[in-house]
């Protein structure tokens, strides 16, 4: 038949994608943790709102 399911967006063979949706919790210093509202994943985000040094890791 008709290979209909490959043509949506969907069609990726690997691991299952997800369109992250992060759940952000306040920032605390640098940096910010978040949480995959769907799949749970952790994730840390560097606050770019802090006020410090530029270069450093
Ligand atoms: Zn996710």
């Amino acid at each position: 038949m008709v290979l209909e399911q490959a043509q949506g967006a969907l069609a990726v063979e690997d691991a299952p994608v997800c369109r992250h949706h992060w759940v952000i919790e306040p920032a605390n210093g640098r940096y910010s943790r978040g949480e995959c509202r769907n799949c749970h994943q952790v994730r840390t985000f560097e606050n770019s709102i802090y006020i410090g040094g530029d270069d450093e890791e």
